[in-house]
């Protein structure tokens, strides 16, 4: 069975012998590695980004949410 390294897709005989499948050399499998380690450093800044986006309501909802109070709630 043959798999296509990640990195520059030659073919690697997908054995115990290849030590770094389904890379074809250690190279590969560290360029890989090293570029799932920035990906993994950039998501938790983009979920924080996403998260305080949504724990901030809309200023149109609120405003919404406050017509549907009536003048009652102000008082
Ligand atoms: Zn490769």
């Amino acid at each position: 069975m043959k798999v296509e390294c990640p990195n520059c897709k030659k073919n690697v005989e997908w054995s115990s012998a290849s030590q770094f499948r389904p890379f074809c050399s250690k190279q590969c499998q560290l360029i890989d590695l090293g570029e799932w380690a920035n990906e993994e450093k950039a998501i938790p800044c983009a979920a924080n980004k996403d998260q305080e986006l949504l724990a901030l309501p809309d200023i149109e909802d609120i405003e919404a949410l406050l017509a549907e109070q009536g003048d009652d709630f102000f008082q």
